[in-house]
């Protein structure tokens, strides 16, 4: 304990929670299977980036996680593989609908990013990602959406739209990231994020990742994580 302690002050890693997974040095260390392993090669990723090293670990061990890190520290990667390895544990569901693994996003430039991110991993394991966000045809993305994925990328207006239209269902939802939550707020999305925090079970696992962290945000994850473990790196917020 005290060698894992230091391991995190040399990081700049700050956790709060209980039973808190120890944080990994490699991705050797997350028992990623040889297909993921060799994507996360492909990508260039020698190792794990500091949010990684304490975020991989908690979020594979299934924990609710607020994540706080600034911008370019390697959030997106710390969701998206472990998303995957929860969709390839789950027994075979194929006669249900929907997304197993739902990411909101703030803006279509994000949520493109994170789609992008999440095929490149994705691919390997025949894992279909949907992107969701205005811009789009409403059909086209609604005919995109009834043809099945496993994983949903969505800015919160335009996936309740979809939800609206009965374009997917979540009931097959069990992993839900809020990512850039304080821009979510920023943009007048609480509502739509409640909406749909609301209508995927209570069960879930969810992430919540954020910048910073104004009242509002962190009253909306008291209220909708379950013992949350909560990273920070850096100074923020
Ligand atoms: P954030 O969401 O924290 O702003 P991103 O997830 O968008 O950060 O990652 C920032 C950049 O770092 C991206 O270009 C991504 O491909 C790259 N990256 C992520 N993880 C690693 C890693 N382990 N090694 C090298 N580059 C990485
Ligand atoms: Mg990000």
């Amino acid at each position: 304990e005290q060698e894992v302690s230091e391991y995190r002050k040399s990081l700049a890693i700050r956790v709060s929670g209980f039973d808190v997974p120890r944080p990994v040095k490699t991705f050797e260390d997350c028992g990623f299977a040889p297909e993921l392993m060799r994507a996360i090669a492909k990508q260039g990723y020698e190792k794990p980036t500091t949010i990684q090293c304490q975020a991989l670990p908690i979020v594979l061990s299934g924990r609710d996680v607020i994540g706080i890190a600034k911008t370019g520290s390697g959030k997106t990667a710390s969701f998206v593989l472990p998303m995957i390895v929860h969709i390839m544990d789950q027994p075979e569901l194929q006669k249900e609908e929907g997304p197993i693994g739902v990411i909101c996003a703030p803006t279509r430039e994000l949520a493109h990013q994170i789609f992008l991110e999440a095929k490149k991993f994705a691919k390997a394991y025949g894992i279909r990602a949907s992107a969701v966000y205005g811009g789009m045809s409403k059909l086209d993305q609604f005919k995109e959406l009834k043809a099945g994925c496993e994983i949903v990328v969505a800015t919160p207006g335009r996936l309740i739209d979809m939800l609206k239209m009965k374009a997917l269902t979540m009931t097959r939802a069990t992993h839900l990231v809020l990512d850039e939550a304080d821009r979510m707020f920023d943009l007048g999305f609480e509502p739509q994020i409640r909406s749909i925090v609301g209508q995927i079970r209570p069960d879930r696992q969810t992430l919540l990742f954020s910048a910073t962290m104004p009242r509002k945000v962190e009253k909306l994850a008291r209220e909708v994580l379950s013992d949350p473990i909560r990273v920070t790196v850096g100074e923020v917020g």
